[in-house]
């Protein structure tokens, strides 16, 4: 007799019921050691867009986890932008320093094609142009390529300028005007993008804190900028207006939200309330305007759509500006229906799909 095992809330399908995803491929291939998840979270919009991650996930339950939690949040970040696109991601595990091959990376693009489309990646963590070169060979649906071959290029200069537009946004909310002239803002992370937008802030005459892991950035940074370097845990302690996370997630935690002085949040970094649940509404609490995260850093995602879409730098800026009006909706929404920012931004992409998704199923 077959037993079958009755399928619990840990189980794979009950994961991927509980994030409620279409799709999800496991990938092998025995002689490069390919070991890949892609997940298609939401296509009621267009194709599945997210980019692939290479990461030593020191579990299969690990990967699978981030594979579901990321490809979701693309789903809300492209329907909040107004994007015809899903919600997709993929990740590779293992060690991209001693694993990743083109033998591997190829491999991994004819699961790609596999998909015919309904799934295209793009760059992430520990994922090159190179790389994507050699996914390319095997499959088109590929996207951040360089501009050399066509592709949008380097997303960090769009993604900033969408996250300076959400932070306008939430200062007018916050100070009742949205310039940033005068305003004390510590940046943490001067990487791709924190550079860029210390461009911006510098440019409207902000006074600027900063910190990064690395002390000869931060330092190089502060001398660019006028800004003041600060050590990696004080950056929480600094007497300012606004704190803006530009390096990693979970930042927003029990221990930080009882150190920021500041009245508004906004930044760049992916999934910055370390819970989202306990951590929003703290926010609200505090009094301090957050500007949700996968709203105001979908700059790089709508630069990456011209590519797929078509669109050309100015209607990719065009685009970019309108984080300002939809973080003000959002803010306006939050404030009236007594809830938190993150989750009126959740409400606000979940309708667009449910809407387009009834309009759809009539063909
Ligand atoms: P990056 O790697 O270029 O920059 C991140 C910087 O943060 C690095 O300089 C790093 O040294 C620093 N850092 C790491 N840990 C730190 C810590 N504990 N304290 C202070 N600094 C620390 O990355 P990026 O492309 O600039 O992206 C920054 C964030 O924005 C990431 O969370 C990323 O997921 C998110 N994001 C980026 C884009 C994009 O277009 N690049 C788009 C959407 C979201």
């Amino acid at each position: 007799m077959v037993e079958t095992k009755v399928l619990t809330e840990t189980s794979v399908f009950g994961q991927i019921a509980e994030h409620q995803h279409e799709q999800v491929v496991f990938c092998h291939d025995h002689e490069t050691g390919l070991r890949a998840i892609i997940g298609i979270h939401n296509t009621v919009l267009g194709p599945a867009l997210g980019g692939t991650r290479m990461w030593h996930y020191t579990s299969e339950a690990e990967a699978l986890n981030d594979v579901l939690r990321l490809s979701r949040g693309m789903t809300y970040k492209a329907a909040i932008s107004g994007l015809n696109l899903g919600g997709g991601k993929a990740v590779i595990i293992g060690d991209a320093k001693t694993m990743k091959t083109e033998a591997l990376l190829r491999k991994f693009g004819r699961f790609v094609q596999n998909l015919n489309g309904k799934y295209i990646t793009a760059e992430d963590v520990n994922m090159t142009t190179k790389d994507m070169e050699y996914i390319r060979m095997e499959t088109r649906h590929v996207s951040g390529l360089p501009e050399s071959m066509g592709g949008s290029g380097d997303p960090s200069p769009v993604t900033a300028y969408g996250t300076y537009m959400g932070m306008k946004a939430a200062a007018k909310k916050a100070f009742g005007s949205d310039s940033l002239a005068g305003k004390r803002i510590a940046v943490q992370g001067v990487g791709h993008v924190g550079t860029y937008l210390l461009e911006y802030l510098q440019k409207e005459g902000a006074k600027l804190v900063l910190t990064d892991y690395y002390e000869d950035r931060a330092l190089e940074a502060a001398a660019r900028f006028g800004a003041k370097a600060v050590g990696l845990d004080e950056i929480y302690d600094q007497d300012v207006d606004i704190y803006s996370p530009c390096a990693l997630g979970a930042t927003l935690n029990d221990d930080t939200l009882r150190r920021l002085k500041c009245q508004v949040v906004a930044g760049c970094a992916n999934n910055q309330l370390a819970n989202e649940n306990v951590h929003g509404p703290a926010l609200v609490e505090q009094g301090i305007v957050y500007a949700p995260d996968f709203l105001i850093n979908a700059g790089g995602l709508i630069n990456v759509c011209s590519e797929v879409q078509g669109g050309n730098r100015e209607s990719v800026m065009t685009q970019t500006e309108r984080i300002y009006d939809i973080t003000t909706q959002v803010l306006n929404r939050a404030a009236q229906e007594g809830s938190h920012p993150q989750a009126a931004a959740t409400r606000q992409a979940e309708e667009r799909i449910a809407a387009i998704g009834k309009v759809k199923s009539t063909y």
